[in-house]
């Protein structure tokens, strides 16, 4: 029996909300662990913006605030915080009440856990509201200062929320979405609720369990997000694009002249003429030769017997290979990727072809074992290539994505065209000014 206990001043925030939300914790929780083993599970309004937790028992902040007209309000935000807080404390019931664990050591065993399981119950309880768990929303944490791994021990802890409630769920989402995939994710992770309920598991009975049951070697990735304060960044330096030479001149010279003729002239020699100069050459036609009349990209019979031969050369098979290859024309590309963050993750990567037609590309994170600091990867296409995302969904807290996209995009941003003084209420200051002071930095100090 889900209950609440509010006084008259929780208003509709917990009338409407409050046992609500316990069901849905309830339910959803279940679905990923195991049937809620108790009779009751409750909700106490305590009025202040907090939460915690007992076996069967939650109390939870904030409540209404009284209007003058008598009513009582609430803001988007309290009505967040109320609703998260409650899947969460309610979510504590599994983690650590009946899955027990040691949270003075391993904080993020129980909070981490629940609190990625809170956010997926936070998503299915409204998807219109911003919960704040992606995982783009930890790439800050990732990328700072003063980080110690999960896997330290609790008193010994810096960024306390971040390091055991954001991180892991992020981490676990991540390994649930992009890495191993819904069905084998939420079956390992159901079996280790099951396999240590009522018991006090530890971090290896966790990592071992989820191998166990999904059959899949994540040693990698616990050392990597666990064990490591590295941050996610992956990038795309450079793509090549390519063409298969045929080997026969007639064609090979032709492309290689049009590349030639592409290159932009000198300027030098351009100024030259502006100037009337003209050179030695055109002065004393007598120097002409040959080279004059015919450019290195003519092809001339020596050319063609070598290729003749090198035809001969080939068996049936080859010659037949070439020719296809030849015939299919197909455009090459080779994109040189680095690992800037230091953790191995898939490559999600987003083709954008000439068409304006999209498609996805997902390359699994064993791709950087034997080489993790950088790779080359070839892609053949019978269409060009526009440009390439990396993570272009924002799923895999990449923490700098502007090294994502090739060719680079112009990144989008703000000038603020109103900052209010602080403490003065409205601003006063000029509006060109404030751009002004925004482009080229801060004003000097008056002295
Ligand atoms: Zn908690």
């Amino acid at each position: 029996m889900a209950m609440s206990f509010y006084p008259k001043e929780g208003g509709t925030l917990w009338s409407d909300y409050s046992t609500e939300v316990v069901i849905h914790a309830l339910e959803v929780y279940s679905r990923f662990t195991f049937d809620y083993p108790y009779p009751t599970a409750q909700s106490v309004s305590v009025g202040f913006l907090g939460g915690m937790e007992y076996p069967m028992i939650t109390f939870n902040g904030p409540r209404a605030t009284l209007q003058e007209d008598g009513t009582r309000t609430y803001s988007l935000s309290e009505k967040r915080f109320l609703i998260r807080v409650i899947i969460h404390e309610i979510g504590h019931f599994f983690f650590p009440m009946i899955v027990n664990s040691d949270e003075r050591q391993w904080t993020w065993m129980d909070e981490g856990l629940n609190s990625y399981l809170d956010a997926v119950a936070g998503r299915e309880w409204d998807p219109n509201i911003s919960w704040s768990v992606e995982p783009r929303h930890i790439t800050g944490y990732m990328i700072s200062e003063d980080q110690v791994p999960i896997m330290t021990q609790s008193d010994s802890l810096l960024q306390f929320g971040a390091n055991a409630y954001g991180k892991p769920t992020a981490a676990l989402n991540i390994l649930r979405e992009t890495i191993m995939g819904r069905e084998l994710f939420d079956f390992a992770f159901k079996e280790y609720a099951q396999r240590w309920k009522f018991k006090r598991p530890t971090p290896a009975d966790f990592f071992r369990t989820m191998e166990e049951a999904s059959g899949v070697d994540l040693d990698w990735f616990w050392r990597g997000w666990f064990y490591t304060t590295d941050h996610v960044d992956i990038s795309l330096d450079r793509v090549y694009e390519m063409r298969l030479d045929t080997e026969d001149p007639d064609i090979d010279f032709a492309r290689l002249r049009e590349a030639s003729e592409a290159e932009p002239p000198s300027v030098f020699v351009e100024r030259n003429r502006e100037e009337g100069r003209r050179a030695w050459v055109e002065r004393n036609p007598e120097v002409r030769d040959f080279h004059d009349e015919h450019d290195q990209y003519t092809v001339t019979n020596v050319e063609r017997n070598r290729y003749r031969q090198f035809l001969a050369g080939l068996d049936a098979s080859d010659r037949a290979t070439l020719e296809r290859a030849v015939e299919e024309d197909r455009n090459y590309y080779i994109l040189e990727f680095s690992n800037r963050g230091g953790l191995a993750m898939p490559i999600i990567l987003q083709v954008e072809y000439e068409s304006g037609e999209k498609e996805e590309i997902r390359m699994p994170a064993e791709i950087w074992r034997r080489s993790p600091h950088g790779l080359k990867k070839l892609l053949v296409s019978a269409r060009k290539i526009r440009g390439f995302a990396v993570d272009p969904m924002l799923e895999a807290a990449d923490a700098d994505i502007e090294n994502n996209y090739y060719p680079r995009r112009i990144i989008p941003s703000r000038i603020e065209s109103y900052t209010e003084p602080e403490g003065q209420g409205l601003a006063t200051r000029d509006l060109m000014h404030n751009i002004k002071t925004e482009l080229e930095g801060e004003e000097p100090a008056p002295e």
